[in-house]
């Protein structure tokens, strides 16, 4: 799980100085999904920067799964990225030459799993994910909501634990956002923690919980039972 706590960024010093996030609580559990929503400047991307250590807080503490990350050596914490974290960013980021299920496998042979052991994982979290019969596609023929969803397969195969999207329906239609957000949604329920940053209301409803920043600071927090997924009755 994902615990931030008083956490502050300040970038730059004296007269240019920017207090990115000022004082921000933030706890997600495993199977949870948290949406961060706020207008743009608000802090959404410095938060999950910062929550997925690729960014150190300038203040306060950020724990995960338990343990700080400030008291990490910087293998562990390389360690930490490479196993435990899954990111999905904005524009996708498949390698064009490779397959979907390729593509997912990645992050596993990178870490030294054998090629197949990897594929065989990347085939089962895209069964999982609704997304077996894209396997075998290239990026380039697949929808941009297929992509993303592939990007999100990718995120969290394996056995990370968390899972951060930064307006990961940024460049897609409301239809595609939908469906990247119950897939969000999906990975999650599976035991991953997940925190997705949206300035957009109807995405952040997917989301078991929201968080709204303004200014960098956490302006109000809302437990919304009433996301598109209940109205539906399911
Ligand atoms: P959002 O993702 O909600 O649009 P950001 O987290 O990107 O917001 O930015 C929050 C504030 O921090 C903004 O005022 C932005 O200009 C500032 N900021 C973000 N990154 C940097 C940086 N690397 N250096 C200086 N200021 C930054
Ligand atoms: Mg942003």
């Amino acid at each position: 799980m994902i615990a931030l706590r008083a956490v502050t960024k300040v970038f730059g010093s004296g007269p240019a100085e920017v207090r990115a996030l000022c004082e921000v609580d933030v706890e997600v559990r495993p199977g949870e999904l948290v949406a961060v929503m706020g207008p743009s400047g608000s802090g959404k991307t410095t938060l999950l920067t910062i929550a997925g250590t690729l960014e150190r807080a300038s203040g306060g503490t950020v724990h995960i799964g338990g343990r700080d990350v400030a008291e990490l050596s910087k293998d562990d914490l390389a360690r930490l990225r490479r196993r435990s974290i899954g990111y999905v960013f904005q524009d996708f980021n498949l390698l064009a030459g490779l397959t979907a299920v390729e593509n997912v496998a990645l992050p596993l042979e990178l870490d030294g799993h054998g090629v197949k052991a990897a594929r065989a994982a990347g085939m089962e979290i895209l069964a999982e994910l609704g997304l077996a019969d894209r396997a075998r596609h290239y990026p380039d023929d697949l929808s941009g909501g297929e992509r993303q969803r592939v990007a999100i397969a990718r995120a969290v195969v394996g056995e990370r634990q968390i899972l951060l999207a930064d307006e990961p329906t940024g460049a897609l239609d409301s239809v595609n956002g939908d469906a990247v957000m119950r897939l969000m949604r999906a990975a999650c329920k599976r035991g991953v923690a997940g925190m997705v940053g949206t300035h957009d209301a109807q995405l952040a409803a997917w989301a078991d919980r929201v968080i709204f920043l303004r200014d960098g600071r956490v302006v109000d927090r809302s437990e919304p039972r009433t996301g598109p997924e209940s109205l539906l009755g399911r």
